[in-house]
């Protein structure tokens, strides 16, 4: 029996009901509006979307600032003397908040855009395969589309010891002006460039990783480069094999030990967990419904369909848990709603290369497969590799850090991937992606126009070097 008191202008059964309204529900509901007007978009919490609201979006607009402030500490290299520098961290928190705001706006403007009758505001919860509660409302639909994002994955210790100290990322972009020091946990691609950005930006910053990985990088040789740049713009702990963390008065202690017997003792004002994501699969009812799962819970879903098993339910984005980017997460949503819409007839779509920037200090970028994929499948690759200490245009700008990989298989001479941290890797990132995906040999890349002087010299570099090693590869065979 479905209740349908809760909010009797609702709508009692859907084709198509979507939970979640961030940026993969958004593109489920426009792919899904292809097929039918029957449509239910829930949302439990604000519109405007995580990536506009408290995820890329202000991450850079911070990064912004900091690049500002690293531009006036980097003049005098070249001779040009700005004075002494000064940062209102009550300006830079205003721009932060006015700018996330207006592309938070645009975002709601394009939501409140669509018909009303189609938006239904509350938690969505599965009450059987066909039938969702919201908020006291049940809704029974035909195809379901789960687009409820992600959220910071944080010990439950710390939050229990440390209480309002312990900040995630949304609580940064929310702040009035800036911080004295904050104890950063975590150095993937959040952690990494909140800690840089708020150094720049003249915070007392200590970055603390368990691990030794660097954002999405895999490749060793890259990995050990990178920590040492990373290190030298922002204090920086890998390998942390011990953590305690202890409330101080307005403040937490800390005391922290590393593999590599490194050890730090500290008083910061805040900790910022970034410890990593994970799905907002909870509270959703799962277990009320015959969805697969495999045994550690996790949905069993096709990437090139979104859908669960031979369900007639689907998932996207963030919730997922596949790679959590913007760019995969709207694409999915794409690919769910469309099929949501259209099924029975089910399409399998073509997925992008994988491509993952961070917008560090160097840069980081992955793009096509990845040192450790390669590593670990069958195929046998060479690598060619570029440092751009001695690259050209680098040094005019002053940017003459990092380095390049590119992976080519041995047997076709195509690219397969590249890692690298350096300078302008967002736009080289995009270059190489496009060109995996296209399945460039790596002579038709060679072959193609460079101009100078440019860091694009440098992948120019790297790509002869690989090109020598293929040919080293054959000779040998
Ligand atoms: C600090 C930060 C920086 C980032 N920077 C980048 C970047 O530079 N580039 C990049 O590509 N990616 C970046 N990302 C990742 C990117 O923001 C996410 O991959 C993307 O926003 C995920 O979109 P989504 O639609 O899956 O989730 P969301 O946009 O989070 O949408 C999910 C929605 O579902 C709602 N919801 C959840 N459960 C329910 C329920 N039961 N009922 C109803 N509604 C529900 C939520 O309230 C939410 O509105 C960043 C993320 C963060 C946190």
């Amino acid at each position: 029996m479905l209740n349908n008191t809760a909010n009797p202008a609702w709508p009692s059964d859907v084709e198509v009901a979507i939970i979640g309204t961030g940026s993969a529900g958004m593109a489920a509901y426009r792919a899904a509006s292809r097929h039918t007007t029957r449509i239910a978009l829930i949302e439990a919490g604000p519109y405007g979307t995580t990536c506009a609201r408290v995820g890329c979006m202000p991450s850079k607009l911070l990064i912004a600032a900091a690049e500002a402030a690293g531009a006036v500490r980097a003049a005098a290299q070249f001779g040009v003397r700005p004075g002494q520098l000064a940062i209102d961290g009550q300006a830079v928190m205003q721009r932060v908040r006015d700018e996330r705001d207006r592309f938070a706006g645009l975002v709601e403007a394009t939501v409140h855009s669509w018909p009303a009758e189609q938006q239904l505001r509350g938690h969505a919860r599965f009450l059987s395969d066909h039938v969702l509660d919201i908020n006291g409302h049940h809704l029974r639909a035909e195809r379901i589309v789960i687009a409820t994002g992600s959220q910071p994955s944080v010990p439950a210790a710390w939050r229990a010891e440390l209480g309002d100290r312990l900040l995630i990322n949304d609580d940064v972009f929310s702040w009035d002006t800036l911080p004295a020091s904050v104890l950063v946990i975590g150095a993937g691609a959040i952690g990494l460039e909140l800690a840089q950005a708020l150094q720049g930006l003249g915070v007392q910053v200590q970055l603390l990783s368990r691990s030794e990985r660097l954002g999405p990088l895999t490749d060793p040789l890259l990995l050990e480069h990178g920590r040492q740049l990373v290190g030298q713009s922002v204090p920086a702990m890998f390998g942390v094999d011990q953590i305690d963390l202890a409330r101080d008065g307005m403040g937490v202690s800390v005391r922290a030990h590393s593999r590599f017997g490194q050890r730090l003792v500290g008083r910061f004002d805040w900790v910022l967990a970034a410890t990593g994501r994970q799905p907002n699969l909870d509270g959703l009812g799962l277990e009320s419904t015959s969805l697969p799962r495999d045994e550690r819970g996790r949905l069993l879903y096709d990437r090139s369909t979104g859908q669960i098993g031979n369900s007639h339910v689907f998932i996207a984005g963030d919730a997922n848990a596949d790679s959590m980017l913007l760019h995969e997460a709207a694409d999915e949503g794409q690919i769910a709603g469309d099929n949501a819409g259209r099924f029975p007839d089910v399409r399998p779509r073509p997925r992008r290369v994988p491509l993952s920037i961070v917008f560090s200090h160097p840069q980081i970028m992955v793009a096509g497969a990845t040192w450790a994929e390669l590593q670990q499948s069958d195929v046998g690759f060479a690598c060619g590799r570029v440092d751009f200490a001695d690259q050209g245009r680098s040094r005019v700008i002053g940017e003459n850090r990092g380095a390049l990989h590119l992976y080519a298989a041995h047997t076709s001479a195509i690219l397969l991937g590249a890692e690298m941290i350096g300078p302008k890797a967002e736009h080289l990132a995009h270059l190489l992606a496009w060109s995996i995906q296209r399945g460039d040999s790596v002579q038709a890349m060679l072959d193609s126009p460079f101009y100078h002087p440019v860091v694009e010299e440098g992948l120019r570099t790297a790509l002869r070097a690989l090109q020598s090693q293929l040919e080293r590869g054959r000779a040998g065979s």
